[in-house]
């Protein structure tokens, strides 16, 4: 085995992996990125229907077992900048009561250790960052904020309309928050829906362009990173107390990376399996695993895709993205909130054949050609039943359960009736049951009791002093938004405190990559 050394080892390069390391750098210390893929070429196929969504490209290739052992194919990307490089560019902030607890069909929600105000400026920084556009004060449930760094993308007239359909019947939809560069000079050229797609023009707030990329492209001092190099196993010291090495398994080569620092961001169930594959005689339950919880409260959302038509009304829209309705988002009147409405990446007739395809080829063509799409969420349980675990040939087992079902089957029917009352009589419904991990998060609980969670309210974790989770594990409960602006402000907050840390208290607290950062030429090897 071959042996390296570095001050900090990050173990991913997705969203959380690349804003520690984009936090952390600058401080004259040595960085390493581990990342198991490579990057995400610029090629045509980028936006090719059949190439990424029929013969999946640039899935992960991986095959995981669900409860009953039966193997599946996840959808998970193992990439530079992770799955925020296929994200939908959606950015909303959680609402305040989704840091409180509240109630669900099947359970109450687990506390967040502060509230939203703790959170909020590390919300303003990620917005920033990825550049997101909107504008504030027309969703009710909002919660206090100043305004968007940018502004909302229009909606194109078969949604302007749509929208006016709806506030007629007084529902308030408002423009959805995106990461995507649209607008006056913007990048974006409309070329693929953003919902699973990568960006052949980097208009996307993705963590590779926004975040890693700019530091590539400067030759961040300290910063290294290793592509097709994936993390094996966390070694600890005799007491268990400190990660000492990981062990990185790349191309053919084995090394043993030491390091002072480790942070572990290789996404919910990643993260959690390679803990768990770390097990020792200090550790005899997984690294970090005192709580039991690791790898338990897997959460990715109750998500259902609905085709809203007018047998008598095409839509041309090319960029649908764009609207949102949260009127059922909280609960009122001792009603519970039931999720969150948004327009989707228009879908093309492609996107009805294959996998997860549910029409005869005859109708695709005319229903693609009318419909307006929608993706619904609702939230789900953080239920230590759902749970990721590897077998002995380190492979990924998920069983997992869905929870608040009634919930989301109230928020469909009302979705239905609204779209008919605003013309789209006819609704195709397509609950994507849990078989969706798109939004996976919650296997690594932070909380402050360490009985009960993993982490600490800074991402450390409460058995280990110099190992760290930056990803969507910390997430206790999930709310019903997308999660990467939560992942991300969490993710800054933590890494600024840890970034504190390291340097002394005299070290100013970076904000991480500039905000605006020009379309640059790639890096070498890419
Ligand atoms: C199709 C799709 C659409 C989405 N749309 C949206 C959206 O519109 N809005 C939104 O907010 N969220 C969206 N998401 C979710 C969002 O992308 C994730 O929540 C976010 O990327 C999670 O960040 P992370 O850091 O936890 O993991 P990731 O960003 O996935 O990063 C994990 C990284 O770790 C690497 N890795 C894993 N294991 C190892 C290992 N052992 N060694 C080395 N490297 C490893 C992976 O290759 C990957 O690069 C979407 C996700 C998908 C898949």
């Amino acid at each position: 085995m071959e042996a390296a050394r570095f001050d900090i080892v990050v173990i991913g390069s997705g969203l959380g992996g690349s804003a520690a390391a984009s936090v952390l750098s600058g401080l004259g210390l040595s960085i390493l990125v581990l990342e198991r893929g490579g990057f995400v070429k610029q090629e045509k196929a980028n936006w090719d229907i059949a190439e990424v969504a029929i013969r999946r490209r640039y899935d992960s290739g991986d095959t995981w077992l669900d409860g009953k052992g039966r193997p599946f194919s996840p959808r998970v990307y193992y990439n530079v900048g992770g799955s925020t490089k296929f994200f939908g560019g959606s950015a909303l902030r959680l609402r305040a009561g989704d840091f409180l607890v509240h109630e669900l069909d099947g359970g109450r929600s687990f506390p967040w250790p502060y509230d939203y105000g703790e959170l909020a400026p590390w919300y303003d920084r990620a917005e920033a960052l990825l550049e997101v556009h909107g504008v504030a004060a027309e969703d009710p449930t909002e919660p206090p904020r100043g305004p968007f760094p940018f502004s909302p993308l229009e909606h194109e007239p078969r949604i302007a309309r749509l929208a006016e359909g709806l506030a007629a019947q007084g529902l308030h939809p408002f423009h959805l928050p995106v990461a995507i560069d649209q607008g006056d000079k913007g990048r974006c050229i409309k070329g693929s829906p953003c919902d699973g797609f990568p960006c052949m023009v980097r208009a996307k707030g993705d963590a590779e362009n926004r975040i890693l990329r700019p530091l590539l492209l400067r030759k961040e001092p300290g910063l290294s990173l290793w592509t097709e190099s994936r993390a094996t196993k966390i070694e600890t010291d005799a007491s268990g107390a400190r990660a000492t090495a990981v062990i990185v398994r790349r191309e053919n080569r084995e090394f043993r990376v030491e390091a002072d620092t480790f942070i572990l961001s290789a996404g919910a169930a990643n993260s959690a399996a390679l803990l768990l594959a770390s097990a020792s005689q200090e550790h005899p339950k997984g690294l970090g695993n005192s709580s039991g919880q690791v790898g338990r409260n897997f959460m990715s959302h109750l998500n259902t895709v609905i085709l809203a038509l007018s047998p008598f009304e095409s839509n041309p829209t090319k960029f649908q993205k764009t609207l949102a309705i949260h009127d059922w988002y909280g609960g009122r009147d001792g009603e519970a909130g039931l999720g969150a409405i948004q327009t989707r990446g228009k879908v093309r007739p492609e996107n009805l054949a294959g996998k997860g395809g549910f029409l005869r080829s005859s109708l695709r063509k005319p229903i693609a050609a009318r419909s307006v799409d929608f993706w619904l969420m609702s939230e789900d349980l953080a239920d230590p039943d759902n749970q990721v675990s590897v077998d002995r040939d380190g492979r990924i087992h998920l069983e997992r359960h869905l929870s608040n079902e009634a919930n989301h089957r109230a928020l469909i029917a009302r979705t239905k009736d609204a779209l008919r009352r605003a013309g789209l009589p006819i609704a195709l419904i397509d609950e994507r049951g849990i078989s969706a991990i798109q939004h996976q998060c919650g296997t690594l609980r932070f909380g402050t009791d360490p009985r009960d969670s993993v982490l600490d309210p800074f991402c450390k974790f409460h058995d280990l002093e110099n190992l760290y989770a930056l990803d969507a594990s910390f997430m206790p409960s999930a709310g019903a938004v997308n999660p990467s602006l939560t992942i991300l402000a969490q993710c800054l907050r933590a890494a600024n405190r840890l970034r504190e840390s390291l340097a002394g208290s005299a070290a100013p607290a970076a904000t991480a990559a500039p905000a605006a950062t020009p379309a640059p030429a790639a890096p070498k090897g890419e």
